[in-house]
């Protein structure tokens, strides 16, 4: 057949082809210029990796200026001509080039020439390798790198299917170290590895991490799956390995996360395992550890948590959100506003409630940012609703960190006029955990709002020796008591007394009351003896999202 009718007369098909290539080669990207033209080709790995619109394009020269660092760029401006040329061909062309990421890369440039039929340069072909890239394949053991782990991880979470990330350490494996020796623990690591690739089908892999870590994606895999893995490695590695006729037994520490669907990266995954992984090895005497299991159960693991919760306030609240609680009046049970309660939701810790860390952010100064965060998706929420309902008031509770701050007043002017929200119908609730601040001063921003027509309401009242101070100096609007004098008050007379001579107070000195943790229909009818003006808790509803209280205001009003 000879050279006639190999390549197929169609363009696009040598696109295609090319790209094909360029796929197959790792860490390398293929341009093509097109020297008579002046006109580029970028194969599509070139164009995803450094974030090139097209693919075909007449200024390459400005396309390349952008992706090499400037420092660098004489040398390739001065090295490609040589190259072609044919001048200086000893001495590898070198690089920094920024992809997508924005992060830089060393790449090694190789070029060639093809002629045409008179022998006239017609096309530069150009490679660009990136040299910065960790192998793939773990020299010793022939497993697939840590590198090649995070990759994987990363296409795993891409896919929006369950997976597991698995980690294992063998125990004890520096004291082997010293007693046999490195050739001796390389074996181990070596025939630990095989014995591995043997037990690997078409829904799980596994990788040589640093040391003596192994880690498994297990696709498809849940729990029980997960817990059948995990034995079956452990039986494998009791049973002993030999290495020149001698049988070494080994333990294991694990530790794993399971993933049901996953927004974020994948070194975050690899450290929340690797975090369970230490957990087994310290505390659980190799145990395996599931993280899923651990945020909810070890105080430990709330500092990581808290790491994280911190990270995303600064990410300008990301994974933050507001639910909305109804308040009622108590007479007739219907609602008359409601209350705006934080939440966080990130996976894999699911929906964090601000019990877990509301009192510790309270200490840190990007409360400042997320109570107004709070307060402007809360008054923009729910502005809305005003037009259904005249009289509805909005409860956003406020932290000494706001307070504090001489900015809040005119912060709050501000989100007030951008939400279009009328000051009148917002009650700013302060709790006992301002007690750290001067009650003048807390006297002083009260006064502020309130002559704004901004509400102020003692929130846990009775909780603390601060509030009776606050209500006492400031001239709040409204108490609310806490939970903890409702619960049980129907066989407590002393907590009977307690609120009726609470409410008495509140009503003397002009203030309204809300009754919080009215749970039950029984409750409530109880409670209406009171005279409290609104009661609040989860017989009306628990705390909701905004489309869910919306689709509530429009239905039910309660008697
Ligand atoms: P809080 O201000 O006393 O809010 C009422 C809490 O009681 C809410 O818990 C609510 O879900 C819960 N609750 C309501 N009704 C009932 C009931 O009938 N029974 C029971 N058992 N619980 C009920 P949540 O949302 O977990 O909030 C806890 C605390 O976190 C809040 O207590 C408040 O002090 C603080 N918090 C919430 N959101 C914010 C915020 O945006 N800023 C600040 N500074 N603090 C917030
Ligand atoms: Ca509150
Ligand atoms: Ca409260």
């Amino acid at each position: 057949m000879g050279e006639q009718g190999f390549w197929h007369e169609n363009e696009s098909y040598i696109d295609s082809v090319l790209n094909k290539v360029n796929m197959l080669a790792e860490d390398t990207y293929i341009y093509i210029l097109h020297l008579k033209q002046n006109r580029a080709w970028f194969s599509e790995t070139a164009k995803t990796y450094f974030g090139i619109r097209d693919t075909y394009s007449t200024d390459h020269f400005e396309i390349m200026r952008g992706l090499v660092h400037p420092d660098d760029w004489w040398e390739y401006e001065e090295g490609l001509p040589q190259r072609m040329r044919g001048e200086n061909l000893d001495w590898e062309l070198c690089v920094r080039m920024k992809g997508v990421s924005g992060e830089y890369h060393m790449f090694s440039i190789h070029t060639g020439i093809v002629t045409d039929e008179k022998n006239a340069e017609e096309y530069l072909l150009v490679l660009l390798h990136n040299e910065n890239v960790l192998p793939r394949i773990d020299a010793l053991t022939d497993l697939y790198s840590q590198a090649r782990f995070t990759d994987d991880i990363e296409a795993e979470i891409g896919k929006k299917s369950p997976f597991a990330v698995l980690m294992i350490k063998l125990e004890r494996f520096n004291n082997l170290n010293i007693i046999y020796g490195n050739d001796f623990t390389n074996q181990i690591l070596k025939e630990t590895a095989l014995q591995f690739i043997y037990m690997m089908n078409e829904n799980s892999a596994v990788y040589r991490l640093d040391g003596p870590k192994f880690g498994f994606i297990l696709r498809g895999c849940g729990r029980e799956k997960l817990l059948d893995f995990e034995q079956a490695l452990r039986e494998k590695l009791a049973k002993g390995i030999h290495i020149n006729n001698t049988r070494v037994t080994l333990k294991i520490c694990a530790g794993a996360i399971l993933i049901e669907q996953y927004e974020g990266k994948a070194d975050a995954l690899k450290s929340k395992a690797a975090y369970a992984l230490g957990h087994s090895e310290t505390e659980h005497q190799g145990k395996l550890i599931i993280f899923n299991d651990e945020v909810r159960t070890s105080k430990n693991v709330d500092l990581e948590l808290m790491k994280v919760i911190h990270q995303s306030v600064r990410e300008g609240c990301e994974g933050f959100y507001v639910e909305y609680q109804p308040i009622v009046a108590s007479e007739t049970g219907r609602i008359a506003g409601a209350e705006a309660l934080v939440r966080w939701r990130r996976e894999p810790y699911g929906i964090v409630p601000p019990g877990m860390f509301i009192e510790w952010m309270e200490t840190d100064p990007g409360m400042y940012e997320l109570g107004n965060y709070v307060l402007r998706t809360a008054l923009g929420e729910t502005v809305g609703l005003l037009s259904v309902l005249p009289e509805f008031v909005l409860n956003v509770n406020v932290s000494a960190r706001q307070l504090e701050r001489e900015e809040f007043r005119a912060e709050v002017l501000r989100i007030l006029k951008e939400t279009e929200f009328p000051a009148s119908h917002l009650c700013l609730e302060l709790t006992e955990r301002c007690r750290d601040m001067p009650i003048e001063s807390i006297k002083r921003e009260v006064e502020f709002f309130r002559e704004y027509g901004i509400r102020m309401a003692m929130d846990d009242y009775g909780t603390g020796s601060a509030s009776s101070g606050i209500v006492l100096h400031a001239p709040m609007d409204e108490i609310k008591l806490d939970m903890s004098f409702i619960r049980g008050i129907i066989e407590d007379t002393k907590k009977q007394a307690m609120v009726r001579s609470i409410v008495e107070f509140a009503n003397n000195s002009g203030m309204s009351t809300c009754l919080e943790g009215v749970e039950t229909e029984e409750l409530q009818n109880y409670l209406r003896s009171y005279r409290a003006t609104w009661f609040q808790g989860y017989y009306y509803s628990k705390p909701i999202e905004i489309k869910k209280f919306r689709e509530l205001v429009q239905k039910i009003s309660f008697y």
